[in-house]
């Protein structure tokens, strides 16, 4: 098949890219990313089939050449990552609105399938757990920042609904913090790299709040099958699905894998959610996803132990020669 994938230089985009690659696919890739040795493509360079294009998701007309030259539409371009969302609210409004309405439109012109990658921020902070698809949000005020990506990605939903009911072939998966090799300052689950950065540095580890909040750290390959299970199966057209883990890891125990992990056990020091993110941030408590209708209809579920998976992500991280997220201190 020939693909189009948005946002194919980022974390989850580029493993994406990989798998189609490594399926005998063709793909046509959009990202902002430069095209150099950093990208996480640039493996592919000497691979006909793929095509790599360094411009914005609202170049309409690039778009509209990508959109009728592939088969498929693979979007996860976004703004993602709280350092992408606090105080930048109207550039995560253009891209990830106005961005996604484009690519529908765009998608309904040519009558393409769709795949939409959301979030499981969509279900906020609500205190029913196990989130599942049609559960009601629970979300902070709008003075609050990061409270737009839930948002954005909810309008995006919409209209992929709106776009469902018109005849469009679309699907939705929420992600539920995915993690992995490549997984960087860009990504939005990052606390596993950062706390391995520490750890390889022998810095502290720092943890905020209490470290008693939990996360469902659902490990990159898993969700790659997951993506595409969603974007291929015709039962899965116009549906959400969760795609996470159902276990659950708190902050502290995630420390001790990641000590286990790396062999040696830096100090861990707590700090305020003020002290990193600035006033006005709120931490989520728990985020658990219901994995059933991704069992039923996709037939898929996350299998890769954290251990496994974070082993991994120390190998990948400790192959870089510049750690990625080095600017940040925690
Ligand atoms: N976290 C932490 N130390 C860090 C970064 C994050 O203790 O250096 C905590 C954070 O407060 C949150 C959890 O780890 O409770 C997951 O954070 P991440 O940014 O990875 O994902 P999200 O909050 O979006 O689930």
């Amino acid at each position: 098949m020939k693909i189009l994938v948005t946002g194919a230089g980022g974390f989850i985009g580029s493993h994406l890219t990989d798998f189609f690659l490594a399926r005998g696919d063709s793909v046509f890739a959009l990202d902002s990313v430069p095209w150099d040795a950093r990208n996480y493509l640039w493996v592919h360079r000497d691979n006909h089939r793929l095509r790599y294009f360094c411009d914005s998701i609202l170049n309409e007309g690039l778009m509209r050449y990508l959109v009728r030259e592939t088969e498929a539409v693979y979007h996860l371009a976004a703004a993602v990552g709280l350092d992408n969302v606090i105080g930048q609210v109207l550039k995560v409004i253009e891209v990830n609105v106005r961005g996604t309405e484009l690519v529908l439109r765009l998608a309904a012109e040519q009558k393409r399938r769709v795949l939409f990658t959301s979030t499981s921020e969509i279900g906020g902070k609500s205190p029913k757990l196990p989130f599942r698809e049609d559960d009601d949000r629970v979300l902070g005020p709008t003075i609050v920042d990061r409270w737009v990506y839930s948002e954005t990605k909810a309008l995006g939903e919409y209209m992929c609904f709106g776009y469902h009911r018109a005849g469009l072939p679309v699907s939705i998966v929420r992600f539920f913090n995915v993690y992995g090799p490549r997984l960087d300052r860009e990504g939005s689950g990052r606390v596993i790299t950062r706390f391995l950065r520490q750890a390889l540095q022998n810095q502290p580890i720092a943890v905020i709040g209490d470290g008693k909040q939990t996360r469902c750290f659902t490990y990159i390959s898993d969700v790659i099958q997951g993506v595409v299970a969603a974007g291929e199966r015709p039962a899965a057209i116009g549906g959400i699905f969760n795609l996470g883990t159902p276990v659950e890891t708190s902050i502290n125990e995630l420390v001790e894998i990641v000590c286990k992990t790396v062999g040696h056990r830096p100090p861990v020091k707590y700090v305020g959610l003020d002290e990193v993110y600035g006033k006005g941030y709120e931490d989520i408590a728990r985020r658990v996803p219901d994995v059933e209708r991704a069992r039923r209809v996709l037939d898929w579920v996350a299998t890769t132990p954290l251990e496994i998976g974070i082993w991994e992500t120390f190998r990948w991280l400790s192959s870089c020669t510049v750690l990625p997220d080095d600017d940040i201190d925690g």
